[in-house]
Protein backbone atom coordinates (compact mmCIF):
# COMPACT_ATOMS: atom_id res chain seq x y z
CA UNK A 1 0.00 0.00 0.00
CA UNK A 2 1.48 3.61 -1.01
CA UNK A 3 0.72 6.99 0.66
CA UNK A 4 -2.67 8.22 0.53
CA UNK A 5 -4.16 5.08 0.34
CA UNK A 6 -2.97 4.16 -2.91
CA UNK A 7 -3.03 0.55 -3.07
CA UNK A 8 0.33 -0.53 -5.00
CA UNK A 9 -0.63 -4.28 -5.30
CA UNK A 10 -3.73 -6.39 -5.24
CA UNK A 11 -3.74 -9.22 -2.83
CA UNK A 12 -1.93 -12.09 -4.31
CA UNK A 13 -3.62 -14.43 -1.81
CA UNK A 14 -7.13 -14.05 -2.87
CA UNK A 15 -6.05 -15.07 -6.29
CA UNK A 16 -3.80 -18.07 -5.38
CA UNK A 17 -6.14 -19.09 -3.18
CA UNK A 18 -8.53 -19.43 -6.62
CA UNK A 19 -5.89 -21.17 -8.08
CA UNK A 20 -5.19 -23.53 -5.69
CA UNK A 21 -9.14 -24.42 -5.87
CA UNK A 22 -9.29 -24.56 -9.42
CA UNK A 23 -5.97 -26.89 -9.43
CA UNK A 24 -4.73 -24.37 -12.13
CA UNK A 25 -1.33 -25.27 -14.14
CA UNK A 26 1.75 -22.70 -13.23
CA UNK A 27 2.17 -21.13 -16.49
CA UNK A 28 -1.32 -20.04 -16.79
CA UNK A 29 -1.46 -18.80 -13.14
CA UNK A 30 1.41 -16.35 -14.55
CA UNK A 31 -0.42 -15.76 -17.49
CA UNK A 32 -3.63 -14.88 -15.44
CA UNK A 33 -1.49 -12.61 -12.83
CA UNK A 34 0.31 -10.32 -15.68
CA UNK A 35 -1.17 -7.55 -17.40
CA UNK A 36 -1.63 -7.88 -20.98
CA UNK A 37 -0.58 -4.18 -22.18
CA UNK A 38 0.86 -1.56 -19.71
CA UNK A 39 1.66 1.99 -20.41
CA UNK A 40 2.52 5.49 -19.59
CA UNK A 41 3.01 8.23 -20.98
CA UNK A 42 3.90 12.06 -21.00
CA UNK A 43 0.96 14.67 -21.17
CA UNK A 44 3.10 18.38 -20.82
CA UNK A 45 -0.49 20.93 -20.11
CA UNK A 46 0.12 24.75 -20.90
CA UNK A 47 -1.51 26.40 -17.84
CA UNK A 48 -4.08 29.22 -17.52
CA UNK A 49 -0.97 31.14 -16.34
CA UNK A 50 1.21 30.14 -19.22
CA UNK A 51 3.27 27.60 -17.09
CA UNK A 52 4.14 24.25 -18.29
CA UNK A 53 3.37 21.15 -16.11
CA UNK A 54 4.31 17.69 -16.75
CA UNK A 55 2.15 15.46 -16.39
CA UNK A 56 1.70 11.22 -16.56
CA UNK A 57 -1.06 9.37 -18.19
CA UNK A 58 -1.70 5.39 -17.85
CA UNK A 59 -3.67 2.81 -18.80
CA UNK A 60 -2.44 -0.90 -18.03
CA UNK A 61 -5.10 -3.35 -19.94
CA UNK A 62 -4.70 -6.48 -18.23
CA UNK A 63 -7.00 -9.06 -19.69
CA UNK A 64 -9.27 -9.38 -22.41
CA UNK A 65 -10.35 -13.26 -22.93
CA UNK A 66 -14.22 -12.66 -22.54
CA UNK A 67 -14.03 -9.60 -24.45
CA UNK A 68 -12.52 -5.71 -24.83
CA UNK A 69 -10.71 -4.51 -21.96
CA UNK A 70 -13.13 -2.30 -19.52
CA UNK A 71 -12.49 -0.22 -16.89
CA UNK A 72 -12.46 3.44 -15.15
CA UNK A 73 -9.94 6.29 -15.27
CA UNK A 74 -8.54 7.74 -12.05
CA UNK A 75 -7.16 11.54 -11.62
CA UNK A 76 -5.09 11.86 -8.77
CA UNK A 77 -1.34 13.36 -7.60
CA UNK A 78 -0.67 9.63 -5.78
CA UNK A 79 -1.51 7.24 -9.08
CA UNK A 80 1.80 5.19 -10.70
CA UNK A 81 1.94 2.24 -13.03
CA UNK A 82 1.69 -0.11 -10.11
CA UNK A 83 -1.77 1.44 -9.01
CA UNK A 84 -3.26 0.83 -12.03
CA UNK A 85 -1.93 -3.10 -12.47
CA UNK A 86 -3.63 -3.58 -9.39
CA UNK A 87 -6.92 -2.14 -10.22
CA UNK A 88 -6.97 -3.46 -13.84
CA UNK A 89 -6.48 -6.85 -12.65
CA UNK A 90 -9.72 -5.94 -9.95
CA UNK A 91 -11.85 -5.12 -13.05
CA UNK A 92 -11.25 -8.32 -15.06
CA UNK A 93 -12.33 -10.56 -12.11
CA UNK A 94 -15.16 -7.99 -11.44
CA UNK A 95 -16.44 -8.10 -15.42
CA UNK A 96 -16.41 -11.84 -15.23
CA UNK A 97 -18.26 -12.11 -11.75
CA UNK A 98 -20.80 -10.08 -13.35
CA UNK A 99 -20.91 -12.39 -16.59
CA UNK A 100 -20.30 -9.41 -18.63
CA UNK A 101 -18.64 -9.41 -21.79
CA UNK A 102 -15.65 -7.21 -21.44
CA UNK A 103 -12.35 -8.07 -19.77
CA UNK A 104 -10.14 -5.42 -17.14
CA UNK A 105 -8.69 -2.42 -17.45
CA UNK A 106 -7.75 0.94 -15.47
CA UNK A 107 -5.91 4.05 -15.80
CA UNK A 108 -5.61 7.45 -15.42
CA UNK A 109 -3.59 10.47 -15.16
CA UNK A 110 -1.11 11.79 -11.93
CA UNK A 111 -3.34 15.38 -11.79
CA UNK A 112 -4.99 16.77 -8.93
CA UNK A 113 -8.21 17.44 -10.84
CA UNK A 114 -9.35 20.52 -8.28
CA UNK A 115 -6.24 22.41 -8.80
CA UNK A 116 -7.32 22.35 -12.75
CA UNK A 117 -9.67 24.58 -14.59
CA UNK A 118 -12.01 23.33 -16.31
CA UNK A 119 -9.90 24.42 -19.71
CA UNK A 120 -7.00 22.98 -18.62
CA UNK A 121 -9.43 19.36 -17.68
CA UNK A 122 -10.71 19.38 -21.14
CA UNK A 123 -7.45 20.02 -23.19
CA UNK A 124 -5.28 17.06 -20.62
CA UNK A 125 -8.55 14.55 -21.23
CA UNK A 126 -8.53 14.92 -24.64
CA UNK A 127 -4.51 15.13 -24.95
CA UNK A 128 -4.80 11.24 -22.89
CA UNK A 129 -7.47 10.53 -25.53
CA UNK A 130 -5.41 11.53 -28.90
CA UNK A 131 -2.57 9.87 -27.20
CA UNK A 132 -4.71 6.54 -26.73
CA UNK A 133 -6.99 6.35 -29.58
CA UNK A 134 -4.87 3.44 -30.96
CA UNK A 135 -5.54 1.40 -28.35
CA UNK A 136 -9.10 2.48 -26.95
CA UNK A 137 -12.70 2.05 -29.25
CA UNK A 138 -15.86 0.24 -28.42
CA UNK A 139 -14.03 -3.65 -29.14
CA UNK A 140 -10.94 -2.81 -27.95
CA UNK A 141 -10.94 -0.77 -24.62
CA UNK A 142 -13.93 1.05 -23.01
CA UNK A 143 -12.96 4.08 -20.66
CA UNK A 144 -15.52 4.95 -17.53
CA UNK A 145 -15.33 7.24 -14.42
CA UNK A 146 -13.43 6.35 -11.24
CA UNK A 147 -11.88 8.85 -8.37
CA UNK A 148 -11.43 12.28 -9.79
CA UNK A 149 -13.28 11.72 -13.10
CA UNK A 150 -16.77 12.71 -13.91
CA UNK A 151 -19.04 12.39 -17.14
CA UNK A 152 -17.89 15.61 -18.28
CA UNK A 153 -14.48 13.82 -18.91
CA UNK A 154 -16.28 10.96 -20.45
CA UNK A 155 -18.23 13.30 -23.09
CA UNK A 156 -14.29 15.10 -23.93
CA UNK A 157 -13.28 11.77 -24.55
CA UNK A 158 -16.02 11.30 -26.65
CA UNK A 159 -15.20 14.43 -28.40
CA UNK A 160 -11.38 13.59 -29.09
CA UNK A 161 -12.05 10.06 -29.99
CA UNK A 162 -15.08 10.74 -32.66
CA UNK A 163 -12.69 13.33 -34.56
CA UNK A 164 -10.78 10.39 -35.78
CA UNK A 165 -13.55 7.18 -35.58
CA UNK A 166 -16.67 9.01 -36.31
CA UNK A 167 -19.39 9.82 -33.74
CA UNK A 168 -18.95 6.78 -31.31
CA UNK A 169 -20.62 6.94 -28.18
CA UNK A 170 -19.81 3.02 -27.22
CA UNK A 171 -16.00 3.98 -26.81
CA UNK A 172 -17.11 5.61 -23.49
CA UNK A 173 -19.50 4.90 -20.53
CA UNK A 174 -20.70 7.16 -17.86
CA UNK A 175 -21.12 9.73 -20.32
CA UNK A 176 -23.37 12.53 -19.83
CA UNK A 177 -27.38 11.58 -20.38
CA UNK A 178 -27.82 13.84 -23.27
CA UNK A 179 -24.53 11.97 -25.03
CA UNK A 180 -25.83 8.53 -24.75
CA UNK A 181 -24.93 8.04 -21.13
CA UNK A 182 -27.70 5.64 -19.36
CA UNK A 183 -30.11 6.87 -17.24
CA UNK A 184 -29.02 5.79 -13.39
CA UNK A 185 -25.46 5.42 -14.34
CA UNK A 186 -24.37 8.14 -12.22
CA UNK A 187 -26.16 6.26 -9.15
CA UNK A 188 -25.52 2.76 -10.01
CA UNK A 189 -22.82 1.91 -7.82
CA UNK A 190 -24.26 3.24 -4.68
CA UNK A 191 -27.55 1.08 -5.73
CA UNK A 192 -25.52 -1.78 -6.38
CA UNK A 193 -24.36 -1.24 -2.84
CA UNK A 194 -27.19 -1.09 -0.92
CA UNK A 195 -29.12 -3.85 -3.01
CA UNK A 196 -25.95 -6.98 -2.20
CA UNK A 197 -25.86 -5.30 1.34
CA UNK A 198 -29.70 -6.16 1.41
CA UNK A 199 -29.04 -9.15 0.11
CA UNK A 200 -26.22 -10.37 2.42
CA UNK A 201 -27.64 -8.71 5.65
CA UNK A 202 -30.98 -11.26 5.11
CA UNK A 203 -28.46 -14.48 4.24
CA UNK A 204 -26.44 -13.35 7.89
CA UNK A 205 -30.29 -12.86 9.60
CA UNK A 206 -29.03 -9.16 10.01
CA UNK A 207 -32.47 -7.30 9.95
CA UNK A 208 -32.07 -4.72 7.70
CA UNK A 209 -34.98 -2.55 9.41
CA UNK A 210 -33.12 -2.46 12.48
CA UNK A 211 -29.19 -2.59 11.24
CA UNK A 212 -27.13 0.33 12.30
CA UNK A 213 -24.56 1.25 9.34
CA UNK A 214 -21.55 3.29 9.25
CA UNK A 215 -20.19 4.75 5.52
CA UNK A 216 -16.52 5.71 5.39
CA UNK A 217 -16.85 8.67 2.11
CA UNK A 218 -19.64 10.45 0.86
CA UNK A 219 -18.28 11.02 -2.24
CA UNK A 220 -21.06 9.55 -5.30
CA UNK A 221 -20.96 5.93 -4.09
CA UNK A 222 -21.03 6.59 -0.48
CA UNK A 223 -24.21 9.03 -0.72
CA UNK A 224 -25.93 6.93 -2.85
CA UNK A 225 -25.45 3.89 -0.47
CA UNK A 226 -26.83 5.96 2.32
CA UNK A 227 -29.80 7.45 0.71
CA UNK A 228 -31.01 3.87 -1.01
CA UNK A 229 -30.11 1.62 2.56
CA UNK A 230 -32.18 4.07 4.05
CA UNK A 231 -34.74 3.57 1.77
CA UNK A 232 -34.61 0.13 2.75
CA UNK A 233 -34.67 1.10 6.93
CA UNK A 234 -31.22 0.84 7.63
CA UNK A 235 -30.13 3.31 10.32
CA UNK A 236 -27.60 5.25 9.06
CA UNK A 237 -25.52 6.66 11.99
CA UNK A 238 -22.24 7.24 10.96
CA UNK A 239 -21.00 9.59 7.39
CA UNK A 240 -17.20 10.77 6.86
CA UNK A 241 -15.35 12.83 4.05
CA UNK A 242 -11.54 12.57 4.16
CA UNK A 243 -10.94 14.92 6.90
CA UNK A 244 -13.53 13.51 9.44
CA UNK A 245 -17.20 11.93 10.03
CA UNK A 246 -20.55 12.83 11.77
CA UNK A 247 -22.00 10.20 13.81
CA UNK A 248 -25.55 10.15 15.46
CA UNK A 249 -26.92 7.46 17.53
CA UNK A 250 -30.91 7.42 16.40
CA UNK A 251 -29.77 7.53 12.66
CA UNK A 252 -29.42 10.56 9.99
CA UNK A 253 -32.20 12.00 7.81
CA UNK A 254 -29.62 10.72 5.02
CA UNK A 255 -31.26 14.02 2.47
CA UNK A 256 -31.33 16.38 4.99
CA UNK A 257 -27.29 15.67 6.52
CA UNK A 258 -26.31 15.51 2.92
CA UNK A 259 -27.83 18.95 2.05
CA UNK A 260 -26.46 20.36 5.05
CA UNK A 261 -22.96 18.86 4.09
CA UNK A 262 -23.26 20.53 0.58
CA UNK A 263 -24.47 23.73 1.40
CA UNK A 264 -21.78 24.11 4.14
CA UNK A 265 -19.13 23.03 1.46
CA UNK A 266 -20.29 25.49 -1.06
CA UNK A 267 -19.78 28.16 1.24
CA UNK A 268 -16.21 27.09 2.02
CA UNK A 269 -16.82 25.17 5.34
CA UNK A 270 -16.04 21.57 6.58
CA UNK A 271 -17.70 18.83 7.84
CA UNK A 272 -17.09 20.26 11.84
CA UNK A 273 -18.62 22.99 11.22
CA UNK A 274 -21.81 20.97 11.54
CA UNK A 275 -20.29 20.30 15.34
CA UNK A 276 -23.81 21.85 16.32
CA UNK A 277 -26.00 19.48 14.90
CA UNK A 278 -23.97 16.14 14.73
CA UNK A 279 -21.38 14.37 16.97
CA UNK A 280 -17.70 14.68 15.18
CA UNK A 281 -15.41 11.70 15.03
CA UNK A 282 -12.97 10.75 13.67
CA UNK A 283 -12.02 8.00 10.52
CA UNK A 284 -10.56 5.75 12.33
CA UNK A 285 -13.27 6.11 14.68
CA UNK A 286 -15.61 5.35 12.19
CA UNK A 287 -14.13 2.41 11.43
CA UNK A 288 -14.30 0.84 14.31
CA UNK A 289 -17.65 1.83 15.60
CA UNK A 290 -19.99 -0.46 16.76
CA UNK A 291 -22.40 -0.87 14.05
CA UNK A 292 -24.04 -4.11 12.06
CA UNK A 293 -22.49 -3.41 8.71
CA UNK A 294 -19.99 -1.19 8.01
CA UNK A 295 -19.32 0.45 4.21
CA UNK A 296 -15.77 1.80 3.45
CA UNK A 297 -16.57 3.66 0.34
CA UNK A 298 -13.35 5.61 -0.12
CA UNK A 299 -10.14 4.97 -0.83
CA UNK A 300 -7.78 1.39 -0.51
CA UNK A 301 -6.63 -0.06 2.28
CA UNK A 302 -7.91 1.63 5.59
CA UNK A 303 -8.73 -1.43 7.64
CA UNK A 304 -5.01 -2.96 7.51
CA UNK A 305 -2.83 -4.42 10.15
CA UNK A 306 -2.68 -1.40 12.33
CA UNK A 307 -6.96 -1.63 13.11
CA UNK A 308 -8.61 -5.18 11.69
CA UNK A 309 -8.53 -6.36 15.49
CA UNK A 310 -10.71 -3.25 16.24
CA UNK A 311 -13.28 -3.68 13.57
CA UNK A 312 -16.78 -4.51 15.65
CA UNK A 313 -19.20 -4.66 12.24
CA UNK A 314 -20.35 -8.03 11.77
CA UNK A 315 -20.47 -7.35 8.09
CA UNK A 316 -18.58 -5.12 5.77
CA UNK A 317 -19.28 -4.17 2.79
CA UNK A 318 -16.58 -2.78 0.25
CA UNK A 319 -18.05 -0.27 -1.75
CA UNK A 320 -14.39 1.42 -2.34
CA UNK A 321 -11.55 -0.98 -4.06
CA UNK A 322 -9.24 -2.63 -2.37
CA UNK A 323 -10.37 -1.01 1.23
CA UNK A 324 -9.08 -3.88 3.04
CA UNK A 325 -5.13 -5.11 3.26
CA UNK A 326 -4.92 -8.81 3.12
CA UNK A 327 -3.22 -9.29 6.18
CA UNK A 328 -7.04 -7.54 7.61
CA UNK A 329 -8.59 -9.61 5.44
CA UNK A 330 -7.19 -13.04 7.40
CA UNK A 331 -8.08 -11.20 10.93
CA UNK A 332 -11.55 -10.26 10.09
CA UNK A 333 -11.95 -13.92 8.91
CA UNK A 334 -10.76 -14.98 11.84
CA UNK A 335 -13.17 -12.67 14.16
CA UNK A 336 -15.68 -14.32 11.96
CA UNK A 337 -16.55 -11.03 10.11
CA UNK A 338 -18.44 -11.39 6.68
CA UNK A 339 -17.01 -9.74 3.97
CA UNK A 340 -18.78 -8.55 0.86
CA UNK A 341 -15.38 -8.53 -2.16
CA UNK A 342 -14.96 -5.11 -3.76
CA UNK A 343 -15.93 -7.29 -6.72
CA UNK A 344 -19.09 -8.17 -6.44
CA UNK A 345 -20.26 -5.10 -4.08
CA UNK A 346 -19.02 -2.33 -6.11
CA UNK A 347 -19.88 -3.93 -9.64
CA UNK A 348 -23.32 -2.13 -9.74
CA UNK A 349 -20.88 1.13 -12.12
CA UNK A 350 -19.49 -1.65 -14.41
CA UNK A 351 -22.93 -3.02 -14.80
CA UNK A 352 -24.24 -0.20 -15.96
CA UNK A 353 -21.35 0.66 -18.20
CA UNK A 354 -22.16 -2.61 -19.74
CA UNK A 355 -25.97 -1.69 -20.05
CA UNK A 356 -24.98 2.11 -21.73
CA UNK A 357 -22.57 0.06 -24.08
CA UNK A 358 -25.39 -2.17 -25.50
CA UNK A 359 -28.38 0.99 -25.65
CA UNK A 360 -25.13 2.69 -27.86
CA UNK A 361 -24.44 0.14 -29.97
CA UNK A 362 -28.85 -0.39 -30.53
CA UNK A 363 -28.72 3.85 -30.80
CA UNK A 364 -31.85 2.87 -28.06
CA UNK A 365 -31.84 4.91 -25.03
CA UNK A 366 -33.61 2.62 -21.90
CA UNK A 367 -35.62 4.49 -19.15
CA UNK A 368 -33.96 4.92 -15.97
CA UNK A 369 -36.66 1.91 -14.86
CA UNK A 370 -35.22 -0.58 -17.29
CA UNK A 371 -31.69 0.37 -16.62
CA UNK A 372 -31.98 -0.20 -12.37
CA UNK A 373 -34.19 -3.57 -12.94
CA UNK A 374 -32.04 -5.12 -15.35
CA UNK A 375 -29.02 -4.11 -13.13
CA UNK A 376 -30.44 -5.09 -10.08
CA UNK A 377 -31.42 -8.71 -11.49
CA UNK A 378 -27.51 -9.04 -13.04
CA UNK A 379 -26.18 -8.01 -9.12
CA UNK A 380 -29.05 -10.94 -7.39
CA UNK A 381 -27.87 -13.78 -10.52
CA UNK A 382 -24.03 -12.59 -9.15
CA UNK A 383 -24.67 -12.76 -5.59
CA UNK A 384 -27.07 -16.00 -5.73
CA UNK A 385 -23.83 -17.45 -7.52
CA UNK A 386 -20.99 -16.45 -4.98
CA UNK A 387 -23.79 -17.78 -1.80
CA UNK A 388 -24.01 -21.12 -3.53
CA UNK A 389 -20.51 -21.10 -4.27
CA UNK A 390 -19.60 -20.80 -0.40
CA UNK A 391 -22.12 -23.27 0.77
CA UNK A 392 -20.76 -26.02 -2.10
CA UNK A 393 -17.27 -25.39 -1.53
CA UNK A 394 -17.27 -24.44 2.65
CA UNK A 395 -15.50 -20.69 1.45
CA UNK A 396 -16.73 -17.27 2.48
CA UNK A 397 -17.80 -14.64 0.01
CA UNK A 398 -14.96 -13.49 -0.91
CA UNK A 399 -12.96 -16.93 -2.24
CA UNK A 400 -16.49 -17.78 -3.85
CA UNK A 401 -16.48 -14.90 -6.04
CA UNK A 402 -12.72 -15.10 -6.75
CA UNK A 403 -13.38 -18.58 -7.84
CA UNK A 404 -16.42 -18.08 -9.73
CA UNK A 405 -14.27 -15.13 -11.93
CA UNK A 406 -11.05 -17.34 -12.53
CA UNK A 407 -13.05 -20.21 -13.43
CA UNK A 408 -14.92 -18.31 -16.53
CA UNK A 409 -11.96 -16.79 -17.46
CA UNK A 410 -9.92 -19.90 -17.56
CA UNK A 411 -12.37 -21.36 -19.57
CA UNK A 412 -12.54 -18.75 -22.04
CA UNK A 413 -8.91 -18.68 -22.47
CA UNK A 414 -9.45 -22.68 -23.17
CA UNK A 415 -11.88 -22.34 -25.74
CA UNK A 416 -9.81 -19.59 -27.64
CA UNK A 417 -6.66 -21.88 -27.36
CA UNK A 418 -3.11 -19.51 -28.10
N1 LIG B 1 -14.56 2.71 -12.06
C1 LIG B 1 -15.62 1.80 -11.83
C2 LIG B 1 -15.11 0.51 -11.20
O1 LIG B 1 -14.08 0.50 -10.55
C3 LIG B 1 -16.44 1.58 -13.10
C4 LIG B 1 -15.71 1.04 -14.26
C5 LIG B 1 -16.54 1.01 -15.55
O2 LIG B 1 -17.69 1.41 -15.52
O3 LIG B 1 -15.97 0.60 -16.56
O4 LIG B 1 -15.73 -0.50 -11.25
Amino acid sequence: MGSNGMPRKSCEQFLENAFELLAVAPEKRQLLRSPYRELRFELPLKRDDGSISLYYGYRVQHNQSRGPFKGGLRYHKDVDLEHFVALAEIMTWKTSLLDLPFGGAKGGINCNPHELSSDELETLTKRYTQRMAMLIGPDQDIPAPDMGTRPQEMAWILDAYSHHGGFSPAVVTGKPVELGGAKGRNEATGYGVAIVTALAAEAEDIPLEEATVAIQGIGNVGAYAARFLAEKGAKIVALSDSHCGLYTEQGFDVEGVLQKVARCKEEGGQLSDLNDVFEIISNEELLELDVDILIPAAIGGVICEGNAEKIKARLVVEAANMPITCKADTVLNNQSIKILPDILANAGGVTVSYLEWVQNRQRFQWSRKRTLEELENRLTDAWEAVEQKTREEQLNYRQAAYFIAVERILKAIDLRGF
